[in-house]
């Protein structure tokens, strides 16, 4: 029944071109009778299949324009590069920490062999080694005292007292001095030319890198949870916009 159907619906298809227009009216609603009895698509008056030709004429649509990560991708660029260049600084700044650290006295040695190239550390506003107090070095810069009683086990009270410090770059300070209102103090001024610079920082910005981060974060790595992602969001923003106090006068060997 369907191959006669069909063989009929040819017929008509092959001679509908030819045929008058008035005919080709009638023939027409022939052959999208036919082509419904056999389940085909129905047919325009050029004999084009209707949904074909719907759907050939739909135009694609566009695709979504593809998410501008550039400026996004320039802060953690920015942020990675930071971290790495502070990474030996950091690593040198915790181990000098440990070293000095600890109640009453202080380690001599530390004093004088974990400064630049092996040298004595200095300080960071005056440039010039810790100086002991008590016994037979009293008043003599560690380095010097160091020389003539180079003792691992050696501690010693420091004149004028000592500053370690981690920055908030996570590098080291060292500084003569007691923490205070004193000016005179190593310490003491460092920190007020420190809280100056900090009032000159620009202002961080406004919530637009927060977003693009989050975004260029969600692209680059859907794999992380999304705190983790919001986490890593703010050390960037921290890294790159936060007041930087810079590297200390004291610096590791190598690469730390
Ligand atoms: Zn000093």
């Amino acid at each position: 029944m369907s191959d006669e159907l069909r063989r009929t619906l040819r017929v008509y298809e092959a001679e509908y071109p030819g045929q008058p227009l008035v005919a080709r009216r009638a023939d027409l609603e022939a052959i999208n009778r036919l082509r419904a009895q056999l389940g085909l698509p129905l047919v325009d008056a050029e004999l084009k299949e209707i949904g074909a030709v719907a759907e050939a004429a739909a135009p694609e649509p566009p695709p979504p324009p593809a998410p501008d990560h550039s400026t996004a991708r320039e802060l953690y660029r920015a942020y990675l590069a930071k971290v790495k260049e502070l990474r030996p600084h950091r690593a040198y700044a915790d181990r000098v920490a440990r070293a000095t650290s600890g109640p009453g006295q202080t380690p001599v040695g530390p004093l004088t062999t974990m400064g630049t190239g092996g040298g004595p550390l200095l300080c960071d506003q005056c440039k010039k080694p810790i100086v002991l107090e008590g016994g037979a070095f009293q008043g003599v810069p560690a380095d010097a005292a160091w020389a003539k009683n180079p003792d691992p086990e050696w501690k010693s009270w420091i004149s004028g007292g000592l500053v370690v410090e981690i920055v908030t770059n996570g590098t080291l300070r060292i500084y003569h001095g007691y923490p205070g209102r004193d000016d005179r103090q190593c310490c003491n001024a460092a920190r007020r030319a420190d809280e100056q610079a900090q009032k000159r920082h620009a202002p961080p910005p406004g919530h637009e890198p927060f977003h693009a981060l989050r975004a260029f974060l969600e692209h680059e790595f859907p794999e992380r949870s999304e705190r983790d992602r919001v986490a890593l969001v703010n050390d960037i923003l921290n890294t790159v916009f936060s007041y930087d106090p810079g590297i200390g006068v004291n610096r590791p060997d190598g690469p730390g």
